[in-house]
């Protein structure tokens, strides 16, 4: 076996993981440990063509890493003999810190505790992973991989929010932008696929999570999520941009606490909020029913959700004076040939030409969709989050 690279991203109640061949972007495994801390905990593992099911209560982190490691050596591949070379984690927050891989040290991990209050859901589940998976990978380099360090290179006027400057300072406050581990890594895929490295690019990375990126040359100069994955386009769940006085109206009307309508925003709203399913297939099926209330709720989302891809589409175009390249990635970027259609179809006053039978191609390799001559080329690539980490881990040791 050539050398590997296992990647954890650890969450409240979970672990993904997967055993990387960074060289080839193989997956030799890959796992999730899912409903940690409660009484019935769950672990998938997956190795060439088994899949091993564990059912059992994962009380903490440290349990659920050790069962991890466990199945490893039980269903494959044993990770003594894997070569892992290094332990990347990926990391939602890195705040001001960190501008790219970081090898994990005490300072590093102390840096990682101290921006949690910046992302209290994420980085605290992160440090558990950290901690336990130091403890039993001992000799191996453990490497964090941040969401965030992409979107150091903004320039102040995205970066800065108009917001009175003591209190930005004291407290943090400014935009971060989530998903930059995707972002980068999809939009040097388009450079090298494409020979060049002066394009301003536009990369919409649409998955559950949904962000939007302006790219020129390799450095990103806007992006849509802010302090937090909340701003922005519209999500499975989460409302994207709204105005902020909606929170004082929701306060003084109808009493809801600030936990209350960060609940709201967060869990309640997007595509579940506008239909009552937080998934594209189901809106999509949902667009097509037979009850006409329904079909009209779905299509309403389904405009609003373009529509707002549409608003950064054009202000990131006019920001880099131009735009070479449009990009889709994630689930519904690479999957759902009817919203990048209707997303073209928006752009043709702009010289956008969709080539239709391009489009409504299924493929896991990149993908130009856009027919010769069109004012801009727009490309389907797929993301790789976890290849990406493991890249990014490997150039530390
Ligand atoms: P995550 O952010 O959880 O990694 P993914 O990138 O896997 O999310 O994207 C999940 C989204 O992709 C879901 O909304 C799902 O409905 C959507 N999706 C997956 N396949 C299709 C498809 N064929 N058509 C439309 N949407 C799809």
């Amino acid at each position: 076996m050539s050398q590997t690279v296992l990647v954890i991203n650890s969450g409240s109640s979970s672990v993904k993981y997967q055993l990387i061949d960074p060289e080839s972007g193989h997956a030799i495994a890959k796992g999730l440990a899912e409903r940690i801390g409660e009484p019935e905990g769950h672990i998938q593992h997956r190795y060439s063509q088994k899949a091993v099911d564990l059912n059992e209560p994962l009380p903490d982190h440290g349990v659920a890493l050790t069962e991890i490691l466990r199945l490893f050596d039980e269903v494959g591949p044993a990770l003594a003999d894997a070569d892992i070379v290094a332990v990347g984690h990926r990391i939602v927050q890195g705040g001001r810190y960190f501008d790219g891989p970081a090898l994990i040290d005490d300072r590093v991990r102390n840096l990682i505790d101290e921006l949690s209050t910046l992302a209290p859901l994420h980085n605290p589940a992160h440090l558990k992973g950290i901690d336990v998976a130091r403890r039993l990978l001992p000799n191996v380099p453990h490497v964090a991989v941040f969401d965030t360090a992409f979107f150091q290179s903004l320039p102040p006027e995205a970066a800065t929010y108009a917001l009175d400057r003591e209190i930005a300072e004291k407290y943090s406050v400014r935009r971060y932008g989530a998903h930059g581990t995707s972002h980068q890594y999809v939009s040097k895929r388009v450079s090298t696929i494409l020979g060049a490295r002066d394009l301003k690019q536009i990369v919409l990375h649409l998955g559950n999570g949904a962000s939007a990126s302006a790219i020129v040359g390799d450095k990103a100069i806007d992006t849509s999520m802010g302090l937090t994955p909340l701003e922005g386009l519209v999500m499975g769940t989460r409302t994207g941009d709204i105005d902020p006085a909606v929170v004082f109206h929701l306060e003084r009307v109808a009493g809801m606490s600030v936990d209350e309508v960060d609940t709201l925003f967060n869990k309640k709203s997007g595509l579940k909020g506008l239909t009552g399913d937080n998934d594209m297939r189901g809106v999509r099926e949902m667009a097509k029913s037979g009850d006409p209330e329904a079909r009209k709720r779905a299509r309403v989302a389904l405009n609003i959700y373009v529509n707002r891809i549409l608003k950064y589409i054009g202000s990131f175009t006019a920001e880099m004076g131009g735009v070479d390249v449009i990009t889709f990635t994630a689930g519904i970027g690479e999957n759902d040939i009817d919203l990048r259609r209707e997303v073209c179809e928006q752009l043709v006053p702009f010289g956008v030409v969709l080539d239709e039978e391009a489009n409504n191609q299924r493929v896991s390799e990149p993908i130009t969709i856009s027919k010769r001559g069109s004012s801009v080329r727009v490309m389907v690539v797929p993301t790789n989050e976890e290849l990406a980490i493991a890249k990014q881990a490997l150039t530390l040791v």
